[in-house]
C-alpha cells in the first residue's frame, strides 16, 4: 500500500522539481500567474510595431515580442531591420510601458541589444550554439531558450545549463514545435515536452503555438492546450495586417483574433486555477 501511494504521487507530479520564477522586466514568469508574450515576428516599421504593441497590451499581454534581427531559412528573405530600428523601438517601449523580448542571432549583438531587451530570445536554430549560450551566461538578463526543432527534450534542458553555468540563472524554456514525419502543419507541438520539463527542471516553461502549428486558425486551440497542460505562458505572433507581413504572415493573428483568443484563455486559466499576469495599466478585455 505504501509503495502504491509513493508511486502514484510520483505519477501525479508531486515529486516534481519546483519552478524557479524569473523576473522579466515588469513581469514575473513562472510564478503563480500565466504570462502572455505577444507581438510581431519581425519589427517592420514604427507604425506596425506601435499598433501591435497597443493592441496586444489592451488585450492582456504583458510582454512584447519582436525581432530586430531575424534568422530565416532563406538568405533571400527579410532578415530584420537591425540596429536602425532601435530608435523607434525605444519610443514604442516607452510609450506603451512594455518590456521587449527579442531574438539574439550573434553574441556581438549583446552590446547593442542590452539596453533595449528585457529578455534575450535564443531561436530554435541557435539552441545548439553553445558559444552564444556561454556569452549569455555572462549577462544577468533573462534568456528564453527555444527548443531546437530536432532536439531531444534532454538536449534542450542541457542547453539551459550552459547559461546557468556562467552564473545566469534567469533561464526560461520555450517549446515551439518539433520536426516529425507529419507535414500538414509547420511543426508538431510537443506538449509532452512541457509536462516533462516542468516536472524535471527548475526553469519556467512557455509554449510558442505560432511556430508549432504555423496556421493562423489553429493557434488559439494550441494556446489553450498549453495553459491546460501546465505551461507558465505562451509567446504568440500578432500583426495588424498579416497579409502584408514580411515574415511568418500565415501564422500571425490579427489584433482582433488575439483578443478573442485571450477571452477564451481566461476561461481555461480559471479552470486550472491560475491567474493571468497583468500590468498595472494593462488591458483586461
Ligand atoms: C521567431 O520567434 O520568430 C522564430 C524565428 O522562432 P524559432 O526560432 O522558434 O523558429
Ligand atoms: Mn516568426
Amino acid at each position: 500500500m505504501k509503495n502504491m501511494s509513493a508511486k502514484s504521487s510520483q505519477l501525479n507530479g508531486q515529486n516534481a522539481i519546483k519552478t524557479r520564477p524569473v523576473q522579466v522586466g515588469r513581469t514575473l514568469v513562472g510564478g503563480p500567474a500565466f504570462t502572455v508574450i505577444a507581438g510581431p515576428c519581425a519589427i517592420e516599421s514604427r507604425s506596425q510595431f506601435l499598433e501591435t504593441a497597443n493592441g496586444v497590451k489592451s488585450a492582456g499581454a504583458t510582454l512584447l515580442r519582436g525581432g530586430v534581427w531575424k534568422l530565416r531559412t532563406s538568405a533571400e528573405t527579410f532578415q530584420g531591420l537591425g540596429a536602425e530600428s532601435l530608435g523607434f523601438v525605444r519610443d514604442v517601449l516607452e510609450h506603451t510601458e512594455m518590456d521587449l523580448v527579442s531574438e539574439i542571432t550573434d553574441a556581438r549583438q549583446i552590446e547593442i541589444l542590452d539596453d533595449y531587451v528585457a529578455m534575450y530570445q535564443v531561436g530554435s536554430r541557435n539552441m545548439h550554439n553553445y558559444a552564444l549560450l556561454k556569452e549569455l551566461g555572462q549577462t544577468r538578463k533573462p534568456v528564453l531558450i527555444k527548443r531546437g526543432f530536432s532536439a531531444f527534450i534532454k538536449e534542450w534542458i542541457k542547453a539551459a545549463e550552459y547559461v546557468v553555468k556562467g552564473g545566469n540563472e534567469n533561464v526560461i524554456l520555450c517549446e515551439r514545435g518539433i520536426r516529425t514525419f507529419e507535414n500538414a502543419t509547420r511543426n508538431t507541438l510537443d506538449l509532452n515536452a512541457v509536462a516533462y520539463a516542468k516536472a524535471n527542471c527548475p526553469y519556467p516553461v512557455i509554449v510558442d503555438p505560432s511556430h508549432a502549428v504555423g496556421i493562423r486558425s489553429l493557434i488559439p486551440q494550441l494556446a489553450l492546450a498549453s495553459a491546460a497542460v501546465g505551461a507558465d505562458g505562451i509567446i504568440v505572433e500578432v500583426h495588424p495586417q498579416p497579409e502584408q507581413a514580411l515574415s511568418d504572415g500565415e501564422q500571425a493573428l490579427t489584433i482582433n483574433d488575439f483578443s478573442v483568443m485571450m477571452m477564451k484563455l481566461r476561461k481555461v486559466l480559471h479552470a486550472v486555477d491560475k491567474p493571468l499576469n497583468s500590468l498595472p495599466n494593462g488591458g483586461d478585455l
